[in-house]
């Protein structure tokens, strides 16, 4: 991983603060060093001195389509065939409930225990909301593929646990709900900037995702959703918001979808999350995504070998075999939050997903092989020392 091509780590070009080991950036990535100066010329040339000519000089407008095209070409999607708006829970509702109006004689929509909760409550609210005897079907994430069957609408996975890591076959399962003649929804959350992705390869009908994580987008940094192509005009969008109209200035009083991506935009772009995103996009211009993938790999071997060398008291909860995990190594520990807490007065932040899991995401672009050692050796003080025990670690935080 250090041979003479590698473009890994380039840590220089992120504001991390000194010493700070950041082992979290599969929940909010950190900032780019050239964020905060794009963001200010975008405040003070375009918003201050355009104020609304914005929309057309400076092209906020079209910003949601062009923007997307550079996330396209890391999940494996052709351009224009992504749009970024709303968070990925809108996104999640948007592809749920087109996907439902594409199989309207099925009633079930296929998930697993381990997806997120969020993709869980939306899928609950929109059943509630259709009051038409859909249900929601929650297996065991080992057992989604022979759950795929012909009274299957909709398939709507995560296809990297939030919690474990655990990484689904995206190719192998899109095929299946193919087979099935089921719609398959991707919720690529923890995958976008991850691992190598093949979207239009996979055949899928929906992903969605969110570029706050590894994209470094920043808080509040607008979500994305693919839509196979062939798709697009089949579906009439529930959320037939004003700039998903053909024709948003021509103020019609009546909805008319947008001919192509676009109809899945809602509401006015989040400009100014917008320029950020798309400044954080540019350190991907040369980044090979399947070196990439070797790197974490290897960072989330190293991580699990002296883990469990040095602090067996925590248990792995990731998958061991490399090809069945995302970006991300967690381990168990009953007193996991405290531990944490202890761990970030430290200097090496993780996080805490509850019962009992401690997390660590690895991202290639700012941590390398001397962190995670250092991390790791920050951890074993921290539970040999049983220094979590004190009581301040214990008090929680609205986020975990
Ligand atoms: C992070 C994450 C979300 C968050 O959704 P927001 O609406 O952006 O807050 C949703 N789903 C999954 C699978 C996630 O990992």
């Amino acid at each position: 991983m250090n041979d003479s091509h590698s473009t890994l780590p380039r840590k220089d070009l992120f504001e991390i603060p000194e010493g700070l080991i950041y082992l979290d950036g599969n929940s909010l990535g950190p900032l780019p060093k050239t964020v905060p100066a794009r963001v200010n010329a975008m405040l003070q040339a375009e918003w201050g001195h355009h104020l609304i000519r914005g929309w057309n000089l400076a092209g906020w407008m079209e910003q949601p389509l062009s923007v997307a095209n550079r996330v396209a070409r890391l999940i494996g999607a052709a351009d224009n065939t992504l749009v970024l708006g709303d968070t990925l829970s809108i996104k999640v509702y948007q592809a749920l409930s087109a996907a439902l109006t594409l199989r309207p004689e099925r009633k079930v929509i296929l998930t697993d225990s381990g997806n997120f909760p969020s993709d869980l409550y939306m899928a609950q609210g929109l059943i509630r909301q259709l009051g038409a005897g859909h249900e929601l079907r929650v297996v065991d994430p080992e057992n989604v593929a022979q759950e795929i069957t012909t009274d299957i609408a909709a398939v709507l996975l995560t296809q990297v646990d939030y919690r474990t890591g655990r990484l689904h076959d995206m190719p192998e399962l899109s095929k299946r709900a193919a087979d099935a003649n089921a719609v398959m929804i991707w919720d690529l959350a923890h995958s976008a900037g991850a691992l190598p992705v093949e979207v239009e390869e996979s055949g899928c009908e929906f992903a969605v995702g969110c570029t706050y994580k590894y994209l470094n987008g920043g808080p509040g940094a607008p979500a994305f959703i693919y839509v196979r192509p062939d798709v697009v005009s089949e579906i009439d969008p529930a959320l037939a918001g004003w700039l998903g109209h053909e024709a948003p200035f021509a103020f019609e009083p009546d909805y008319r979808p947008a001919t192509s991506i676009e109809r899945f935009r809602v509401g006015t772009p989040p400009v100014i999350q917008i320029a950020a995103l798309d400044e954080a996009l540019t350190l991907w211009d040369d980044v090979d995504l399947h070196e990439l993938r070797k790197v974490s790999v290897s960072l989330c071997e190293q991580f699990i070998e002296e883990v469990e060398a040095r602090v067996p008291q925590l248990k792995l909860v990731s998958p061991r075999d490399a090809l069945r995990r995302g970006s991300q190594v967690s381990f168990a520990f009953g007193e996991g939050y405290a531990a944490m807490q202890a761990l970030i007065e430290r200097g090496v932040i993780g996080d805490f997903r509850a019962p009992d899991v401690m997390r660590f995401g690895f991202t290639p672009l700012y941590i390398d092989g001397a962190d995670v050692s250092r991390a790791v050796v920050i951890l074993e003080e921290v539970i040999s020392q049983n220094l979590w025990e004190d009581p301040k670690y214990k008090a929680v935080g609205r986020v975990t």
